[in-house]
């Protein structure tokens, strides 16, 4: 979908932080099969894993070339992402030493004023571009701070930015629109896109309709169940206080798993397609929930109640947890049992 939108620009896939906290060795492999030929992660060590993963693919590595890495990159055919003007002499020294040009990514910086060439670094390049001689250009990049506020004026000047110094530096593709950028203005695509949350079903309209899939669906097992009565309470703080007789179950989930503490008390888990809203707080291995309205047949210990789904997504977590999707994503335990479903793997 996104390919489709951006097209005839071409579409990356950003697949950082084990993209975005999934599993790349099942993703980036479906990413593969659904086109995409560019990935960026950030660590030279993500890359060398992805490498192993897709043999073929392009791999760019955001955080740059540090100083002593340069036989690794080139050995796994890596291209560094370079973000200051030392790395770019870094690399095309390299260059000179195996006389061979050595594919590389330049980012610009134009107001995240977090990695990237500034501007006095852009205007010394722009004034002495020889040092890219070297070099296989394979897009000048730049990142967007405020994309997802589609009446935020920052971003168009970012692209402004952007067209601005490419026009004084040597040709080549440029490549600026983040997931939230590619929805935000078609006058962002440029030649290369970099989406990474909404290919996990992160929304990236946020206050519009979700154009993503969500990817992930969080179960988690009914430990035990039972009855409670006026003025009891439930949990750590006695948080929670019964105003009628009820029934309570505990699941196998907690904050050590990535669910946020800070949803404690909010929203809802689906026990056999009805609500039980949580109550009281998070542990780091249990949650609690108000099951009175749920027959007892379906609240056998071992029965699935389902905690991330269609009733409630990533992006509504991250609203309670007053957080982003990308951290609710980002921060899903290693003791889930990960099923891929639908990825043909
Ligand atoms: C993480 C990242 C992306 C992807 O951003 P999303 O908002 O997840 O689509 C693109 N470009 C750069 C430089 C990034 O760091």
């Amino acid at each position: 979908m996104l390919a489709q939108k951006v097209a005839p620009a071409r579409c990356a896939a950003v697949v950082k932080a084990n993209a975005y906290g999934i599993g790349v060795e099942i993703a980036a492999p479906a990413l593969w099969r659904a086109g995409a030929r560019t990935f960026f992660v950030a660590l030279l060590d993500e890359a060398t894993t992805l490498r192993q993963v897709l043999p073929e693919a392009e791999i760019g590595v955001l955080n740059g070339l540090m100083p002593g890495t340069e036989a690794d990159y080139v050995g796994h055919r890596l291209v560094p992402v370079l973000n200051d003007l030392g790395q770019v002499q870094r690399w095309s020294d390299e260059a000179s030493r195996r006389a061979e040009r050595l594919p590389a990514y330049i980012h610009l910086d134009t107001g995240m004023n977090r990695l990237g060439l500034g501007l006095d670094e852009q205007e010394r390049l722009a004034d002495a571009p020889s040092v890219l001689d070297g070099l296989d250009m394979r897009a000048w990049i730049s990142h967007l701070a405020c994309a997802e506020d589609r009446s935020h004026p920052m971003t168009m000047g970012q692209r402004d930015s952007l067209v601005g110094i490419a026009r004084r530096l040597p040709m080549a593709p440029l490549s600026l629109a983040n997931s939230a950028g590619i929805f935000h203005h078609d006058g962002l695509h440029f030649d290369l896109a970099r989406p990474g949350c909404a290919l996990y079903g992160v929304n990236p309209t946020p206050g519009e309709p979700n154009p993503a899939r969500q990817v992930v669906r969080l179960d988690a097992r009914i430990l035990q169940v039972r009855r409670v009565d006026t003025a009891m309470t439930v949990g750590y703080g006695a948080d929670h206080t019964l105003t009628k007789p009820g029934k309570i179950a505990t699941i196998a989930v907690g904050y050590a798993d990535g669910l946020l503490r800070a949803t404690g008390g909010k929203g809802d888990v689906r026990i056999a397609g009805r609500p039980a809203p949580v109550v009281g707080r998070l542990s780091m291995d249990l949650m609690t929930l108000d099951v009175t309205n749920i027959p007892d047949e379906h609240l056998a210990p071992g029965q699935m109640a389902t905690v991330i789904g269609p009733h409630r997504t990533v992006d509504d977590i991250a609203r309670d947890a007053n957080t982003i999707g990308y951290e609710v994503l980002t921060s899903l335990g290693a003791r889930f049992d990960r099923r891929y479903i639908g990825t043909g793997a």
